[in-house]
């Protein structure tokens, strides 16, 4: 790999190989050159296997791990990412998955945050024999981790980042003694989970999007026109649906605020409380 000195020098703080992923996104775009960082351990911030809760907001997570890693490394640009699975817009029913990656300047003092979002990734089995684990094991995703553990004994049995047949077998086998049926279920770190390396990705243009725009009173990046206001009118009745009319930006770092109207001149009747109740 060729260095070059007229790229900016950008860290993200992880542990779990997120660089490559951001690196293909924002390196060219930006003129980057994007390196890790593993100073401070992100563990300690929380962890998916539930052996670390987090404390803060998934916002602020992503946003303290880019402001560590600008004071760890020293860097002018720092970026953190956090991804959450659990309940999304559609409640229980389909798990939902919202991948954050945060950008900070510490000199100009402004974060920025890009994110993506979908259905979860995630799956888990209740496996009552080895057979059935082998079997969870091929319809995976090629490159998809796994995470082994008796149910009643979690903390004392987990074992992680399971890529080969011989490694399931013996987790399978340990757990097995504890209990049947055996949990097994995705290793959700980055390095480990193919399918959620693309939500990243999708979040690292997210945000490589909103660094491209500034806002026209401070010039600090991230001036996005990304919250949906709701209240676009009925094109039969004229009255305020929950469709967007326009979408609000607001800068992060001046206060200022401006609206971009939707191009549609009225919602569909289909979405309309009145008109289709
Ligand atoms: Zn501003
Ligand atoms: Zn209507």
């Amino acid at each position: 790999m060729s260095s070059n000195t007229s790229c900016q020098d950008v860290v993200i703080l992880t542990k779990h190989g997120k660089e490559q992923v951001l690196a293909d996104v924002l390196e060219a775009e930006l003129g980057w050159q994007l390196r890790a960082t593993d100073a401070f351990d992100t563990d300690t911030l929380g962890t998916f296997s539930g052996d670390v809760e987090r404390q803060g907001s998934a916002e602020q997570t992503a946003t303290q791990k880019a402001l560590l890693a600008c004071e760890l490394e020293g860097v002018e640009i720092g970026l953190g990412s956090e991804g959450s699975f659990g309940a999304g817009p559609f409640g229980q029913l389909i798990p939902w998955q919202v991948e954050l990656v945060a950008c900070h300047n510490a000199r100009e003092g402004w974060t920025v945050i890009g994110e993506a979002q979908g259905p979860s990734c995630h799956l888990h089995r209740e496996c009552p024999r080895l057979e059935d684990a082998l079997h969870f094991w091929t319809q995976a995703p090629q490159g998809q981790g796994l995470m082994v553990y008796a149910p009643s004994q979690k903390a004392q049995t987990l074992r992680k980042g399971i890529v080969d047949k011989p490694a399931l077998i013996e987790a399978y086998l340990a757990a097995a003694e504890v209990e049947t049926p055996v949990m097994v279920e995705y290793d959700l770190r980055a390095h480990l989970c193919p399918a959620r390396r693309s939500v990243i990705a999708d979040a690292a243009r997210d945000l490589l999007e909103k660094l491209n725009n500034h806002c026209p009173a401070c010039k600090a990046p991230g001036f996005a026109y990304k919250t949906p206001l709701p209240g676009l009118e009925c094109e039969q009745c004229t009255c305020p649906t929950q469709q967007p009319k326009a979408h609000l930006a607001q800068c992060q770092r001046c206060g200022y605020e401006a609206q971009q109207s939707v191009p549609m001149a009225g919602a569909s009747p289909a979405s309309c409380q009145i008109c289709n109740p």
